[in-house]
Protein backbone atom coordinates (compact mmCIF):
# COMPACT_ATOMS: atom_id res chain seq x y z
CA UNK A 1 0.00 0.00 0.00
CA UNK A 2 1.41 3.53 -0.91
CA UNK A 3 1.50 6.03 2.13
CA UNK A 4 0.19 9.08 1.43
CA UNK A 5 1.03 12.76 2.77
CA UNK A 6 -2.09 13.20 5.80
CA UNK A 7 -1.38 16.65 4.24
CA UNK A 8 -1.33 17.03 0.90
CA UNK A 9 -1.48 13.57 -0.37
CA UNK A 10 1.61 13.37 -2.07
CA UNK A 11 3.43 9.85 -1.86
CA UNK A 12 5.71 9.25 0.77
CA UNK A 13 8.61 7.53 -0.22
CA UNK A 14 12.21 6.83 0.27
CA UNK A 15 13.08 7.50 -3.11
CA UNK A 16 14.46 5.08 -5.96
CA UNK A 17 16.54 5.02 -9.33
CA UNK A 18 14.35 7.55 -10.60
CA UNK A 19 12.28 9.07 -8.41
CA UNK A 20 13.10 11.68 -5.50
CA UNK A 21 12.52 10.99 -1.60
CA UNK A 22 9.64 12.65 -0.17
CA UNK A 23 9.57 11.69 3.60
CA UNK A 24 7.46 12.86 6.57
CA UNK A 25 9.55 16.33 8.35
CA UNK A 26 10.86 15.69 11.84
CA UNK A 27 8.58 16.36 15.00
CA UNK A 28 11.43 18.76 15.94
CA UNK A 29 10.92 20.54 12.55
CA UNK A 30 7.01 20.20 12.54
CA UNK A 31 6.63 21.86 15.92
CA UNK A 32 9.50 24.63 14.83
CA UNK A 33 7.07 25.36 11.66
CA UNK A 34 3.66 25.57 14.27
CA UNK A 35 5.30 27.57 16.86
CA UNK A 36 6.70 30.18 14.88
CA UNK A 37 3.95 29.95 12.04
CA UNK A 38 0.98 29.57 14.42
CA UNK A 39 -0.10 26.68 12.95
CA UNK A 40 -1.03 23.30 13.71
CA UNK A 41 -0.19 20.81 11.33
CA UNK A 42 -0.24 17.17 12.32
CA UNK A 43 2.21 16.37 9.87
CA UNK A 44 4.43 17.87 6.58
CA UNK A 45 6.55 16.05 4.04
CA UNK A 46 9.14 17.80 2.14
CA UNK A 47 7.05 18.79 -0.73
CA UNK A 48 3.89 20.61 1.07
CA UNK A 49 6.42 21.92 3.93
CA UNK A 50 9.54 22.80 2.44
CA UNK A 51 8.53 26.58 2.44
CA UNK A 52 6.69 27.14 5.87
CA UNK A 53 10.14 25.19 6.99
CA UNK A 54 12.03 27.74 5.06
CA UNK A 55 9.85 30.48 6.17
CA UNK A 56 9.38 29.52 10.24
CA UNK A 57 13.75 29.26 9.98
CA UNK A 58 14.20 32.32 8.57
CA UNK A 59 12.18 33.84 10.75
CA UNK A 60 14.08 32.72 13.80
CA UNK A 61 17.68 33.54 12.17
CA UNK A 62 16.58 36.81 11.53
CA UNK A 63 15.72 37.19 15.61
CA UNK A 64 18.78 35.69 16.12
CA UNK A 65 20.91 38.13 14.33
CA UNK A 66 19.01 41.19 15.42
CA UNK A 67 19.27 40.35 19.17
CA UNK A 68 22.82 39.59 18.61
CA UNK A 69 23.19 42.68 16.64
CA UNK A 70 21.93 44.56 19.47
CA UNK A 71 24.00 43.11 21.91
CA UNK A 72 26.92 43.95 20.30
CA UNK A 73 26.42 47.57 20.16
CA UNK A 74 24.61 47.63 23.73
CA UNK A 75 27.39 45.23 25.24
CA UNK A 76 29.68 48.69 26.15
CA UNK A 77 26.46 49.53 28.57
CA UNK A 78 27.02 46.62 30.73
CA UNK A 79 27.30 48.31 33.83
CA UNK A 80 31.49 47.34 34.37
CA UNK A 81 33.14 49.07 37.77
CA UNK A 82 37.02 49.07 38.12
CA UNK A 83 35.74 49.09 42.12
CA UNK A 84 36.28 45.83 43.86
CA UNK A 85 33.88 46.87 46.78
CA UNK A 86 30.36 48.79 45.88
CA UNK A 87 29.97 52.52 47.84
CA UNK A 88 27.69 52.57 51.08
CA UNK A 89 25.50 49.98 51.99
CA UNK A 90 24.82 48.22 48.72
CA UNK A 91 24.03 44.28 48.88
CA UNK A 92 25.20 42.26 46.44
CA UNK A 93 26.16 38.77 45.67
CA UNK A 94 29.30 37.66 44.36
CA UNK A 95 28.48 34.82 41.09
CA UNK A 96 32.30 34.02 40.62
CA UNK A 97 35.59 35.58 38.18
CA UNK A 98 34.82 36.25 35.15
CA UNK A 99 38.20 36.36 32.51
CA UNK A 100 38.96 36.98 28.59
CA UNK A 101 42.47 36.89 27.51
CA UNK A 102 42.65 37.70 23.72
CA UNK A 103 45.69 37.84 21.45
CA UNK A 104 45.22 40.48 18.31
CA UNK A 105 47.47 39.04 15.44
CA UNK A 106 47.10 35.89 14.27
CA UNK A 107 43.82 33.69 15.43
CA UNK A 108 41.86 36.70 16.82
CA UNK A 109 39.13 34.72 15.61
CA UNK A 110 39.61 31.61 17.13
CA UNK A 111 39.98 33.92 20.32
CA UNK A 112 36.53 34.87 19.79
CA UNK A 113 34.56 31.52 19.71
CA UNK A 114 34.81 31.32 23.24
CA UNK A 115 32.21 33.29 25.07
CA UNK A 116 29.45 34.44 22.59
CA UNK A 117 31.70 34.55 19.81
CA UNK A 118 30.30 37.39 17.23
CA UNK A 119 30.40 40.22 20.22
CA UNK A 120 32.49 42.92 20.28
CA UNK A 121 31.82 46.73 20.60
CA UNK A 122 33.19 49.74 18.82
CA UNK A 123 36.77 49.86 17.18
CA UNK A 124 37.88 52.71 15.44
CA UNK A 125 39.75 53.17 12.33
CA UNK A 126 43.51 53.24 13.77
CA UNK A 127 45.37 50.67 12.37
CA UNK A 128 48.84 49.27 13.58
CA UNK A 129 49.13 48.30 17.59
CA UNK A 130 46.32 50.92 18.33
CA UNK A 131 44.01 48.99 16.07
CA UNK A 132 44.91 45.29 17.92
CA UNK A 133 44.88 46.83 21.08
CA UNK A 134 41.29 48.35 20.67
CA UNK A 135 39.85 45.56 18.94
CA UNK A 136 41.42 43.05 21.50
CA UNK A 137 39.58 45.14 24.22
CA UNK A 138 36.16 45.42 22.33
CA UNK A 139 36.56 41.64 22.40
CA UNK A 140 37.42 40.63 25.78
CA UNK A 141 35.24 43.02 26.85
CA UNK A 142 32.64 41.21 24.85
CA UNK A 143 33.55 38.01 26.60
CA UNK A 144 33.53 39.18 30.00
CA UNK A 145 30.27 40.67 29.56
CA UNK A 146 28.78 36.91 27.58
CA UNK A 147 29.98 35.11 30.56
CA UNK A 148 28.59 37.47 33.33
CA UNK A 149 25.12 37.43 31.71
CA UNK A 150 25.71 33.31 31.32
CA UNK A 151 26.10 33.44 35.22
CA UNK A 152 22.89 35.95 35.55
CA UNK A 153 24.74 38.65 36.81
CA UNK A 154 23.73 42.11 36.63
CA UNK A 155 27.13 43.83 36.86
CA UNK A 156 31.08 43.24 36.79
CA UNK A 157 33.28 44.92 39.76
CA UNK A 158 37.04 45.20 40.34
CA UNK A 159 37.66 45.03 36.80
CA UNK A 160 40.99 44.96 35.54
CA UNK A 161 42.86 44.74 32.21
CA UNK A 162 46.71 44.41 31.40
CA UNK A 163 47.79 44.57 28.04
CA UNK A 164 51.03 42.90 26.48
CA UNK A 165 52.93 42.31 23.20
CA UNK A 166 53.69 38.76 21.93
CA UNK A 167 57.07 37.73 20.11
CA UNK A 168 55.30 37.67 16.95
CA UNK A 169 54.43 41.25 17.42
CA UNK A 170 50.36 40.46 18.12
CA UNK A 171 48.93 42.52 21.11
CA UNK A 172 47.15 40.67 24.11
CA UNK A 173 44.43 41.46 26.18
CA UNK A 174 44.05 40.32 29.87
CA UNK A 175 40.94 41.23 31.54
CA UNK A 176 39.08 39.82 34.18
CA UNK A 177 36.78 40.80 37.03
CA UNK A 178 33.87 39.65 39.77
CA UNK A 179 30.18 38.92 37.73
CA UNK A 180 27.71 40.02 40.60
CA UNK A 181 24.17 40.61 41.31
CA UNK A 182 23.52 44.10 42.94
CA UNK A 183 20.46 43.92 44.92
CA UNK A 184 19.73 47.40 44.41
CA UNK A 185 20.89 48.47 40.96
CA UNK A 186 19.72 51.91 40.79
CA UNK A 187 21.11 53.06 43.87
CA UNK A 188 24.46 52.71 42.73
CA UNK A 189 24.66 52.85 39.00
CA UNK A 190 21.64 55.46 38.89
CA UNK A 191 18.46 55.15 36.50
CA UNK A 192 19.61 54.85 33.15
CA UNK A 193 22.52 52.59 33.68
CA UNK A 194 20.30 49.99 35.21
CA UNK A 195 18.39 50.11 32.32
CA UNK A 196 20.65 49.49 29.54
CA UNK A 197 21.71 46.50 31.96
CA UNK A 198 18.27 45.33 32.22
CA UNK A 199 17.84 45.58 28.48
CA UNK A 200 21.18 44.16 28.09
CA UNK A 201 19.94 40.90 30.16
CA UNK A 202 16.91 40.66 28.63
CA UNK A 203 18.44 40.27 25.48
CA UNK A 204 21.05 37.73 26.64
CA UNK A 205 17.60 35.54 28.39
CA UNK A 206 16.01 36.31 24.68
CA UNK A 207 18.83 34.76 22.71
CA UNK A 208 18.75 31.82 24.89
CA UNK A 209 15.35 31.47 24.41
CA UNK A 210 15.15 31.82 20.22
CA UNK A 211 18.58 28.81 20.03
CA UNK A 212 16.52 26.72 21.51
CA UNK A 213 13.51 27.29 19.94
CA UNK A 214 15.42 27.05 16.69
CA UNK A 215 16.73 23.51 17.64
CA UNK A 216 12.95 22.57 18.04
CA UNK A 217 13.17 22.73 22.21
CA UNK A 218 9.79 24.98 22.85
CA UNK A 219 8.35 24.82 26.39
CA UNK A 220 4.67 24.06 27.52
CA UNK A 221 3.29 28.06 27.76
CA UNK A 222 5.76 29.76 25.78
CA UNK A 223 4.89 31.48 22.72
CA UNK A 224 6.61 33.00 19.79
CA UNK A 225 6.31 36.59 21.08
CA UNK A 226 7.19 37.26 24.56
CA UNK A 227 7.14 40.92 25.66
CA UNK A 228 10.38 42.73 26.84
CA UNK A 229 11.07 43.74 30.41
CA UNK A 230 8.94 46.93 31.83
ZN1 LIG B 1 2.75 16.86 2.09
Amino acid sequence: MVEQCVNCDEKISEGGLLTSPNKYLSQSELSIINFVEGTSYAALCSKCGQRVNTSAHHKLNSSIDEIKDYLQRAAPDFPMLTVGVLPGANEYRALGMVTANIAVGTGFFNELSQGISDMFGAVNEQSGMALKVNKGEAAARGILVSKALAMGANAIIGVDVDYGVTNNNAATVNMQGTAIIISDPAAVLGEKATKSAEWIVWAWSRLIQLRRWSQGEIRDGEIYFPSPPQ
